[in-house]
């Protein structure tokens, strides 16, 4: 028995569990995997982009001061479209904060979760346990195989953490609906001779959009959107191949681009769930809404939408909540949260169209929207906060405390 059973214990599931976790309420992730020590991966290691929304709730959860020596931060943006003289440029100077945003490697995220939520005695994580059933009434039960043995959990709410497949999902009979861009990103980290300190790189090209993110030194992460046909080419190009095409699209801005990790090459999707909730059920994370990865959006949109819950949470106590209670909290979490959402996925969606239309004449207008946006410090300051998951209002966890 508990209060709140988490299904997957992805970044979204352990961050939630920490988020949700209070002296007065139980909870237990129950997470497919295990989290046995993993090998450091160096270049071929995968990142991600905090905005300064989930450095605030990491901030609240006491984890950012972990996190942060081992993030780099990015305190410039040079947006640029190749053959264009549309230049734009972010300083996070400009808005009085210490940063745009961070990269971090997933790894390093994920293991200061863990250890988090390892070291808290109201969580209970449930390693190698495959949900497959789930049921509810008055509670809701969480069955699950574990070492060859059948287990149950039961909770008075269920958050659906299990990723963009999400067998929670399907089992609790929600249909999802999946947006294929027709485009693919080819991600691999680089390192660079010319580093420029804290700076990122958003650069427009003929393929489509090229990311270069710093990770610190002489790394940079590289998330190039490009027709997939090519994108598989160029990632099962060699080393020496790949750093060619790279720095022929990239230019010189770092310097000779070296050594090259290795290559994937991920279809842009984006997948959304019909609806948030299902009873005692609330959908958080890829189960809700997985965003192509170009638009850097989806794990940090996961974590306001757990910081809104939280919200929710901290005005009524989980143990006084009986069927018609937790029907108007999903309500309310799904009205609240469901403006944002449409407002994140729409700006994705703008990205991917605006950016990766071929027609001459929009070449022109997004060179010159670049140039304009450089000379109109409002617009420009709308488009840096929602990049940076500021533009939607605030509670308790992003502005840094519980
Ligand atoms: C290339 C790439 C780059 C990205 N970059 C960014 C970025 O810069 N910024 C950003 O905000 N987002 C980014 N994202 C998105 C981000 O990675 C995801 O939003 C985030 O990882 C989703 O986490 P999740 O926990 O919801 O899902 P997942 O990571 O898919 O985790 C789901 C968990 O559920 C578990 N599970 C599955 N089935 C079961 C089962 N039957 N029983 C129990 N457990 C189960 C899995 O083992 C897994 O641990 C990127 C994504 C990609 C692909």
């Amino acid at each position: 028995m508990t209060d709140i059973a988490i299904i997957g214990g992805g970044l979204v599931g352990l961050c939630a569990g920490l988020v949700v976790q209070h002296p007065d309420r139980r909870v237990t992730i129950v997470e497919a995997g295990n989290f046995d020590p993993k090998p450091v991966l160096g270049l071929a290691a995968r990142s991600i982009a905090l905005s300064i929304s989930s450095v605030q709730i990491f901030r609240a959860l006491g984890l950012w001061a972990k996190i942060a020596p081992q993030a780099a931060p990015i305190r410039h943006i040079h947006v640029s479209a190749r053959t264009r003289w549309g230049v734009t440029r972010l300083h996070a100077d400009d808005y009085e904060l210490e940063a745009l945003g961070y990269v971090v490697e997933n790894q390093v995220l994920s293991d200061c979760l863990l250890q988090a939520v390892q070291a808290s005695e109201l969580i209970d994580l449930q390693q190698n346990a495959h949900f497959d059933s789930i049921d509810q009434d008055a509670r809701v039960n969480i069955g699950y195989r574990q070492n060859d043995c059948r287990e149950q959990v039961e909770a008075q709410l269920a958050l659906i953490a299990d990723g963009a497949q999400s067998p929670a999902r399907s089992a609790l009979g929600i249909d999802h609906q999946q947006v294929d861009y027709g485009q693919s990103a080819v991600i691999s980290n680089v390192e660079v001779d010319k580093p420029r300190v804290d700076t990122a790189y958003e650069r427009f090209t003929e393929q489509g959009p090229l990311a270069m993110l710093p990770l610190g030194g002489r790394k940079y992460a590289c998330v190039w959107t490009m027709k997939p046909e090519l994108a598989s080419e160029i990632s099962s190009l060699d080393d020496a191949g790949f750093a060619e095409a790279l720095q022929d699209c990239f230019g010189f801005r770092l310097g000779l681009i070296g050594a090259v990790g290795p290559r994937f090459a991920v279809p842009l999707q984006r997948t959304g769930a019909e609806t948030l909730s299902a009873g005692r059920c609330l959908l958080i994370g890829n189960a809700a809404n997985a965003l192509h990865p170009v638009a850097g959006q989806s794990f940090n949109l996961a974590l306001r939408d757990v910081a809104g819950l939280y919200e929710l949470l901290c005005e009524q106590p989980l143990a006084k909540l009986d069927t018609a209670a937790i029907a108007a909290l999903t309500g309310q979490y799904e009205l609240q949260r469901e403006r944002e959402q449409q407002q994140v996925i729409r700006y994705g969606d703008g990205l991917v169209s605006m950016f990766s239309n071929e027609l001459p004449l929009l070449d022109h207008v997004r060179a010159a929207g670049l140039g304009l946006l450089d000379l109109l410090p409002a617009i420009k300051k709308q488009a840096a906060f929602s990049g940076m998951g500021l533009a939607f209002g605030g509670n308790r966890l992003l502005r840094g405390h519980l």
